[in-house]
């Protein structure tokens, strides 16, 4: 546990992924990647984690091709390949980034203090997919589900969802939800337009009990960074049960998010070992944490930035 001016502030990251060991196998120094987070969190000082599962299907980029014309077209102006070259790399790279459950449990075992599981729910599978992966859900004593409108091709207003709100308002799991663009094709903005944070509001308005946590400040995007800040904090404003995380956006955001809503509905997330440059596998959780640490707001808030807010949601 972090101490500061002579304060114990727990630290719960809400957004963590686990490592790509395809691309970057265990460094030296760890024998399993399970050791290597409990080791990185250490580092930091991160007492807990999220860690999320990521369910996103290759078989529907093959499958809505169509929708890709525009946004390659929109990429290879900055100098991105051929059509094809691109699809190719999409599929790759979605094969690469899918998580199962199991996956996730794998790491949960290692210190179920420690890292709280999320699974992924994606509402293009069928029906009786769905209903087992809640059952895993439960099995498996996770705390949250994970979504992704941009890359799962729908929006979180879906029917298709229904069910899964319902199961997560009566069992308790906080629903966390991409907001923003994504990389590459994603920054498209047809492509992102199912990761506004305004959809969120119809979800929260049916199931008032749900927790929903809009990731990201509703800000990520590398071209417009800043994307939806505004809609976000709209929605967390007016809706009592719609938080939002400070994942991969910068603390100048963060900063302007504390004045305008307070400090009670914003949870602290890293996004680690996502996004290369801003925090890495290696010290992208020690930086992240160092960098809110640093930002000019109040010890109180930061209290409840760093892990109040998510113990409460999560009922630790
Ligand atoms: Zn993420």
């Amino acid at each position: 546990m972090l101490v500061i001016e002579g304060r114990e502030i727990e630290v719960i990251d809400i957004h963590v992924h686990p490592p790509d060991t395809l691309m970057d196998p265990v460094p030296p120094g760890f024998n399993s990647v399970e050791e290597e987070l409990l080791g990185r969190m250490d580092e930091a000082g991160v007492d807990k984690v999220a860690l999320l599962a990521f369910d996103i299907d290759k078989n529907e980029v093959v499958k809505n091709q169509d929708l890709f014309y525009k946004p390659v077209r929109y990429v290879t102006h900055l100098g991105g390949g051929t059509f094809g070259s691109i699809l190719i790399e999409v599929i790759a790279w979605f094969d690469r980034v899918f998580r199962s459950e199991e996956d996730i449990y794998k790491y949960v075992q290692r210190d179920p203090n420690r890292i709280i599981g999320f699974g992924s729910i994606n509402p293009r599978r069928p029906e009786e997919e769905i209903k087992e992966k809640l059952r895993k859900i439960k099995k498996y004593g996770f705390k949250g589900i994970k979504m992704i409108p941009t890359f799962q091709f729908c929006n979180p207003t879906d029917e298709t969802l229904k069910p899964v709100y319902e199961y997560a308002q009566k069992e308790k799991l906080v629903i966390l939800t991409h907001t923003g663009c994504d990389p590459g094709l994603w920054e498209y903005p047809d492509f992102c337009e199912d990761a506004r944070p305004i959809h969120l509001a119809k979800v929260a308005e049916e199931y008032p009990h749900l927790n929903i946590v809009g990731a990201h400040l509703g800000s990520y995007s590398a071209e417009k960074p800043g994307i939806w800040f505004e809609e976000m904090m709209q929605v967390v404003e007016s809706h009592d049960n719609i938080y939002t995380d400070i994942s991969a956006v910068d603390t100048m955001l963060v900063e302007r998010a504390v004045e305008r809503l307070g400090s009670d509905k914003i949870l602290y997330g890293s996004d680690y070992p996502v996004v290369l440059t801003y925090c890495d596998r290696k010290t992208g959780m020690l930086t992240h944490l160092n960098n809110v640490l640093k930002m000019d707001i109040s010890l109180n808030d930061k209290e409840k930035i760093l892990g109040k807010n998510a113990k409460k949601i999560l009922n630790l």
